[in-house]
């Protein structure tokens, strides 16, 4: 349920509301909104009685909530979430274009992409450090190594880096180095992770699990936004189908529907679901077209040489001419 305050409503006219929820042993989350603050009360099992709530002063109306999932939802909050990262905002109004190699290999190959992805347009440089792989036999990425790597990406470009954590021993190692911190298709339920996410102080960006319904997805991001994080990036990455001709298939209507359902941005991956390099720029175009908040490419200099992905890693020229087409029709 969901409490909405007057334009005018009090500092303490709040208070008296989220003391009176909590004396009904629910819990109140106030939400401060662009002009008035609602208060969110979480925990009840069942539905909660409106009347109980709509006769004090300042309250300008009681409405139940009908989804599963309530910080995330539009019900909750209907102004869009901006998340900020360093001076890069994402969100409505503002195109994110997160680019860079699948694994960080070394220093010299991340700076040589970052330097190119930047002058093409990229607002932040992505690169894995810590790699989840199907074979224990492929390269897992360079930890702490690759992490450094990354910090020195950030000072040479200015760009912010996203990077992926893989299990809670190395949140804390990976919360230090990224500017935001990635959940892979693969952990979008593991709930413990989520949890330690909800206590970052930095913003996460959750992709979809690769078999996860909407509304899994949405609830993955409310366990983040439950433990106190609100700053949350969605990104679609293709599902899996019985379709060969691309590696997953990317959901596009996944877009409409966030859209419609959350606050949160919504990024789109089209390397992950192509998983090969000549769909990615027509996927990314169809991305700016469906109203995503962003893209996430990978690019390599020498894909033939990658350790990781190289089969869908863009050409710096390919991905050049992507930007330029994506924020043409963007701006459409
Ligand atoms: C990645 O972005 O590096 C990655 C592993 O993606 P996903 O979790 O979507 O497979
Ligand atoms: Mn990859």
């Amino acid at each position: 349920m969901l409490i909405v305050m007057d334009k005018k409503a009090t500092e303490s006219e709040i208070k008296v509301v989220v003391t009176a929820v909590e004396a009904k042993g629910y819990t109140a989350r106030p939400i401060p909104g662009g002009d008035r603050v609602s208060i969110g009360v979480l925990y009840n099992k069942g539905a909660v009685d409106t009347s109980l709530f709509i006769g004090y002063p300042g309250v300008k109306d009681v409405v139940p909530v009908t989804r599963p999932y309530k910080l995330v939802s539009r019900e909750f909050q209907s102004e869009d979430t901006l998340v900020k990262v360093g001076n890069v905002t994402i969100g409505n109004g503002h195109f994110a274009i997160v680019a860079g190699p699948c694994a960080v290999e070394s220093e010299r190959q991340a700076l040589t992409i970052a330097a190119l992805v930047k002058e093409s347009g990229a607002t932040l440089f992505r690169g894995g450090a810590f790699k989840p792989r199907t074979s224990p036999y492929s390269f897992q990425g360079l930890g702490e190594d690759g992490l450094k790597i990354l910090a020195r990406v950030r000072e040479e470009t200015g760009l912010p880096v996203v990077t992926e954590v893989m299990d809670d021993p190395t949140f804390d190692l990976v919360e230090e180095y990224a500017d935001v911190i990635q959940i892979g298709t693969r952990n979008m339920q593991n709930f413990s992770l989520l949890r330690r996410a909800g206590r970052a102080r930095k913003p996460i960006f959750l992709k979809r699990g690769m078999a996860a319904t909407i509304d899994e997805w949405l609830m993955a991001a409310e366990y983040i936004l439950e433990g106190g994080n609100s700053q949350v990036i969605l990104c679609e990455r293709g599902v899996r189908t019985f379709a060969h001709h691309s590696r997953n298939t990317l959901d596009l209507s996944a877009v409409p529907v966030i859209r419609k359902e959350s606050h949160l941005p919504i990024v789109i991956d089209p390397s992950h679901a192509a998983g090969r390099r000549d769909q990615v720029i027509p996927l990314s175009r169809a991305a700016a077209a469906v109203g995503a908040q962003g893209v996430m490419v990978e690019v390599h200099h020498t894909p033939e040489e990658a350790l990781s992905d190289g089969a869908q890693s863009l050409y710096p020229k390919q991905f050049h001419d992507l930007c330029r087409q994506v924020m043409a029709i963007y701006n459409v």
